[in-house]
């Protein structure tokens, strides 16, 4: 223990010191902290319930930009097969004028041998012309896919933005109804936090909002015959010091490890353990 309890005592008596600055009674500020607190968990709850609805929209929102993307990056692909496409069909062209011009050299031929050198070459244009215009159809109906696949994944994309909507219709509905128990529940905690002294209110606060409203925890009992004891918020285990501290109610005592101020359940209960 030895190191260890320079620190212990130390936090919690300057807090202590902190929270009783206005009467005194520390006793009293932990009863006011733990209303508040009560008040606390169920804003986050409720405010809780509402966030997960604009994250479940926010998800979907992030859907869609992804269909999105989907469809520029697909839309580029096709930009650039229609330009390859293009270009071939072009070369085609050029081999049919050649083609055209040499069985027209073929019905001017004068002798057998000049006919068949430019039968020859004719028929090499034609292989390879038919061979282009193959490539050429295959593009064709290659983008003609594509193209299709892309109105399939538009036709994903409408019904997914209809799923936004209904989940966004869905958040603002939960938010509307529970509007009237937001300000009811602000205005309960406005009341418990006006008896709670300021410095005390503010450390509250502090530790209540890394830990969703949860500034108190609870001290329970692990072991049914050995005094041993743990923070609820945490489950680290408390020495029986800070247990007999927390007791005591003369200050307030934080936990080690995550901070919290520590509370017994009830009197009753920690006399019976
Ligand atoms: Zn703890």
């Amino acid at each position: 223990m030895g190191p260890c309890v320079h620190n212990e005592r130390d936090t919690p008596t300057l807090f202590g010191a902190a929270l009783a600055a206005k009467d005194g009674k520390m006793g009293a500020t932990l009863d006011a902290l733990h209303r508040l607190q009560e008040i606390e968990l169920q804003l986050a709850d409720v405010q809780g319930k509402i966030d997960k609805r604009y994250r479940a929209v926010k998800r979907q929102e992030e859907r869609i930009a992804q269909i999105d993307a989907d469809i520029a990056s697909r839309l580029e692909t096709i930009k650039r097969d229609q330009m390859d496409a293009d270009r071939l069909e072009l070369d085609m062209k050029g081999r049919e004028a050649a083609i055209a011009k040499h069985r027209q050299q073929l019905n001017e031929a004068k002798t057998n041998k000049e006919y068949s050198a430019i039968l020859t070459q004719l028929n090499t244009e034609k292989a390879d012309s038919s061979k282009v215009e193959e490539r050429v159809l295959t593009m064709m109906n290659e983008l003609e896919a594509k193209r299709k696949s892309i109105d399939e994944i538009k036709t994903l994309r409408t019904s997914e933005v209809a799923r936004r909507d209904e989940l966004l219709a869905e958040a603002k509905a939960t938010e509307m109804a529970a509007k009237s128990r937001l300000d009811e529940l602000r205005t309960q905690r406005a009341t418990a936090a006006s008896v709670v002294p300021e410095k005390a209110l503010g450390l509250f606060t502090r530790i209540a909002e890394k830990n969703d409203g949860e500034a108190l925890a609870k001290v329970v009992r692990t072991h049914p015959k050995r005094a041993e004891y743990a923070c609820d918020g945490c489950n680290m285990a408390i020495n029986i010091e800070q247990v007999n501290a927390v007791m005591s109610r003369d200050e307030a005592v934080l936990c080690n490890s995550c901070k919290r101020i520590l509370y017994m359940p009830s009197a009753a209960a920690s006399l019976r353990a």
